[in-house]
């Protein structure tokens, strides 16, 4: 990212400048949408959301399973959701040649954290979900939302959209930094170099929100077709929990912020699956 130069004159921003910056600004909100439309989660929904909130809060601790029906759990819940999920983003990517839809699905049996999450290894689509968070789990319907919530993280592309958005926020601040410099008669690379690096980290958590939302409008539609109750699923993030682990780290509660909005999208999304409305995509 170093393909630019600022010229060295001072007063109004040279034109190619504010081309570049237009340009960057573009990038930054094209990146940053989800590609579905979320579903209106409002009135009744919001409501609704509400009060499971305030149930769960009323719910005794859970017993953990024990390991073993933890892993039997699992070999029940994953071929469901796994066949279901490839043939959900098989249909919504059929116009994306070379789009991988074969995820591989497996326990992540070195981490101590109730945790799951979906990355590449190398290119392969991977989904990983954690022993711990398994065994606090309280029926099959809340393993299956976790998962077809992983898988929407695939189909909405999220990595790649944050990899882009990234890169546009690097360019966009590493640009006013040269801005910065240039104008006061003195061009330092080493300022933009300084302002890639803070752009690189502000791009990397904008907007998550709006990708979760995405990750459960999706996943509560691969949940359903797995055969799964969505609503139940989401009772798994209803429950008021810290959101950083002993260690200081997030908690899978800290990256999915348990909010009222996340139910209220699933109950929405339950509510046009049931009355036959599909999923659009974002105009
Ligand atoms: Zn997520």
């Amino acid at each position: 990212m170093k393909g630019f130069r600022m010229p060295r004159r001072t007063g109004r921003m040279p034109r190619p400048l504010t081309q570049l910056l237009r340009g960057a600004a573009l990038a930054l909100v094209a990146a940053c949408g989800t590609t579905y439309q979320l579903p209106d989660s409002g009135g009744v929904h919001t409501e609704e959301a509400r009060r499971l909130f305030a149930e769960a809060r009323r719910e005794p601790a859970r017993a953990p399973l024990s390991a073993g029906a933890a892993q039997a759990r699992f070999n029940r819940v994953a071929p469901r959701v796994s066949a279901a999920g490839r043939q959900y983003c098989q249909r919504l990517t059929a116009d994306r040649a070379g789009f991988n839809c074969n995820v591989d699905l497996a326990i992540d049996r070195e981490m101590a954290e109730r945790n799951a999450y979906f990355t590449y290894a190398e290119t392969q689509p991977t989904i990983r979900i954690s022993l711990p968070l398994i065994r606090d789990t309280a029926s099959d319907d809340e393993v299956a939302f976790v998962l077809a919530h992983e898988y929407g993280h695939l189909i909405g592309r999220h990595i790649e959209k944050q990899q882009q958005q990234m890169l546009a926020g690097a360019l966009l601040v590493g640009v006013l930094a040269g801005v910065a410099t240039a104008t006061a008669g003195d061009y330092d690379g080493h300022a933009v170099e300084v302002g890639l690096g803070v752009g690189a980290a502000a791009g990397s958590i904008a907007y998550s929100q709006a990708y979760e939302l995405e990750s459960d409008t999706l996943g509560t539609r691969i949940t359903v077709s797995a055969g799964y109750d969505p609503v139940e699923g989401a009772k798994f993030f209803a429950r008021p929990e810290p959101t950083r682990t002993a260690a200081g780290r997030y908690s899978f509660w800290g990256t999915h912020p348990p909010d009222e909005k996340r139910v209220a999208t699933v109950l929405a999304t339950k509510a046009e699956i049931d009355a036959r409305i599909d999923l659009r995509p974002v105009q």
